[in-house]
This record gives structure tokens, C-alpha cells and sequence, in this order.
């Protein structure tokens, strides 16, 4: 049975990489430090045999017995009201959990997928963003934590590639959304759909004409799966290119979720990229990838997993899980 360590496993990305794993037939080692992720997304897998959690921070050592065949770093904070809460675990589990994830990589002789981010391209100049654009990142905006882990994350996962020789793969993930997101994430989604289901007003930050392109998050684990198959040490961009404004996006939802509120204009927040396409072309050349699920299927399984929610979820603030920077009381996490 091959063993696969999943880092950020109960986080909404990992937790939909260990179900794929655990249904090809691998033994899952799943970690987490459980402030981001939550251990409700893989209860369900818990009492498998062939299932092991790690409750583990990854920017710290790690130690893994016995041997391993992949590791798949997807530990991160993902969101922009992330990164400002956690600035510094943000930027520590992009370098120095990468770094441990490598170092752990080398020692077993395993072959490594880290998550980077359509993020390494910032604000783009070159649209749709194909993998051999640079880049227009902003180091030192809110998000400059993050996107600037995710560069030094692939600088020295190329580095190890080249310098020890290990199987090294990087996916640059788009915007992809489906059940398991935090509903208080502040992500564009998590956030329309929640205020839909408690009658708020829907908010748009500026006016709305700023583009994204989702992806369902079936197609995505389908796109990690295929590139860590693969002999391909590159980056590779996995998204759906289907874009669309984030009004026409609120439009959606409103039509989707029927409510009677409406879209109401926020100020837009520093460094929000205009607009956001993957250029997918390498992903259909060498792992012969596309997305299947349309937005229309994809928004109505993930609006009918938000439904399911409990009312103490839907109205629960999440605000007390790692406190404000000028927090200092029990809750505020150690940076
Ligand atoms: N956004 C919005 N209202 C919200 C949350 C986000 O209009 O309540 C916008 C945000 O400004 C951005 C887009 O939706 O232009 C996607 O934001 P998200 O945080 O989901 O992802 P990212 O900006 O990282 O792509």
C-alpha cells in the first residue's frame, strides 16, 4: 500500500485530497494544526484503518516513521481575512513548512506536490495568466504574506529539484470553491451564499467588475492527482477559465439561492487583483486535464452542502478561533 502524507488535511483542500486517496487505495497521513482546518471535514475518515491524523504544525520539525511515497503540502492559510489575522503563521508554513515538507522529502526519498497559488501572479499584467508570466506582486500589501511565501515556496522547491535531485511537482491553484469551505472565510462564495441564507444584503466590494474563474473542486483534486502521476516538474496552472465579474457572480447566487436581498458595494480591498483567467494549456498537453463540472452544477451541490449547515454554523462568527494582532487573551494564536 503506497503512504501518502497530506499536510493541511483537514483544511477544505486537503480534506477532498485525502477522500481521493483514500478511494485510489493509498494509507493517508493527514496533518494539521487545526487553525484553519477543521477536524469535522475528515471525522468521516477517521476510523478507517488505513487513515492516521497528525494533529501537527508543519512549520515546526516533523517526523514521520517507517516509509513514505508522496507528500502533499497543502497547509496554508487561503484567504485574504486569513492573512491578516495570521500574517506570520501565513508566511512561516509557505517557507518553513515547505522547507520541512523537502527536507522530509530527501530523508524518505518521496516525491512532493506543494500547493502554490494563482496569487505568485499578483495584480496580472498578462491575461489569461499563462505559466511563464512572472508575475505583479506587491511585497509588502496585506497580501504580500502570502504571495510571497508561495514565490519563496516554489524558489526552493525548484531549488531541492535541481540541487538534490528530489520528484518535485507544483500546482498553481485558481479559485475553486464546493462544500467544506469556511463560511467565514471571507471568500467570495462562502460569503455570498452565507449572507443569502441568513437575508443579508449581498457584498460587493467595489463595483463588481473585477473578474475570477472557479473551479469545482472535484475537477481540481482530478488536476492534482494527474500532475503528481506525472513526470512533470514545472509549474502547472489548475483552474476552470471559465471567468466571470464578481457582480455578475453575485447575480448568480441571488438567482441561485432566491433571496430577496440584494448586492450592496463594499470598498475594495488593497491589492485585489482586477482580473484573473488560468491559461490551461499546459495542463491539457501534459496531463490531458479540463474541468468538467459547469458553475451551475458546481454552485448547486455547494449551495445544498451551506443549507445543510446548523443554525449555530451559519451564525456562528469564527472571529474568536485566533483572535485580533492586538489580542492578547487565551484565544489569539502564538505567530
Ligand atoms: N469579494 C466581494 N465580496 C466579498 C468577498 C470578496 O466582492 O464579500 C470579492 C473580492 O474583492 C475579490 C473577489 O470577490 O475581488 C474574490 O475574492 P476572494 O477573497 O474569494 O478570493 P481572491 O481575491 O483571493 O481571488
Amino acid at each position: 500500500m503506497k503512504k501518502v502524507l497530506i499536510t493541511g488535511a483537514a483544511g477544505f483542500l486537503g480534506s477532498h485530497l485525502c477522500d481521493r486517496f483514500i478511494k485510489e487505495g493509498y494509507y493517508v497521513i493527514a496533518m494539521d494544526n487545526l487553525i484553519t482546518g477543521d477536524m469535522k471535514n475528515i471525522a468521516h475518515l477517521t476510523p478507517l484503518p488505513q487513515f492516521d491524523f497528525y494533529h501537527q504544525d508543519v512549520s515546526k520539525y516533523i517526523h514521520i516513521s517507517g516509509e513514505l511515497d508522496y507528500i502533499l503540502h497543502f497547509a496554508s492559510p487561503a484567504s485574504p481575512i486569513d492573512y491578516l489575522k495570521i500574517p506570520i503563521q501565513t508566511l512561516k508554513v509557505g517557507s518553513l513548512g515547505t522547507h520541512n515538507c523537502l527536507g522530509l522529502a530527501k530523508a524518505k526519498g518521496a516525491r512532493i506536490l506543494v500547493a502554490s497559488t494563482s496569487e505568485v501572479y499578483g495584480d496580472p499584467l498578462v491575461h489569461p495568466q499563462n505559466e511563464d508570466y512572472w508575475g505583479n506582486v506587491n511585497p509588502i500589501g496585506p497580501r504580500g504574506v502570502y504571495d510571497e511565501a508561495k514565490r519563496f515556496q516554489e524558489a526552493i522547491t525548484m531549488a531541492y529539484h535541481r540541487y538534490h535531485a528530489i520528484e518535485t511537482r507544483i500546482v498553481r491553484i485558481f479559485n475553486t470553491y464546493g462544500p467544506r469551505m469556511r463560511l467565514n472565510d471571507g471568500r467570495v462564495l462562502p460569503a455570498f451564499i452565507g449572507q443569502a441564507l441568513r437575508g443579508e444584503d449581498l457584498t460587493m466590494f467595489g463595483d463588481g467588475s473585477q473578474t475570477r474563474s472557479f473551479c469545482y473542486v472535484d475537477d481540481l483534486v482530478e488536476g492534482i492527482y494527474r500532475l503528481l502521476l506525472s513526470d512533470y516538474a514545472y509549474p502547472v496552472n489548475v483552474g476552470n477559465p471559465d471567468e466571470i465579474t464578481i457582480r455578475e457572480f453575485g447575480e448568480e447566487i441571488i438567482k441561485l439561492t432566491g433571496t430577496r436581498q440584494k448586492l450592496i458595494s463594499k470598498p475594495l480591498p488593497a491589492d485585489d487583483p482586477k482580473q484573473r483567467r488560468p491559461d490551461i494549456s499546459r495542463a491539457r498537453e501534459i496531463l490531458g486535464w479540463e474541468p468538467k463540472v459547469s458553475r451551475a452544477e458546481g454552485l448547486k451541490i455547494t449551495y445544498d452542502y451551506f443549507k445543510s449547515l446548523s443554525p449555530e454554523e451559519l451564525h456562528g462568527s469564527e472571529h474568536s478561533r485566533y483572535g485580533t494582532p492586538y489580542e492578547q487573551g487565551s484565544h489569539a494564536v502564538s505567530q
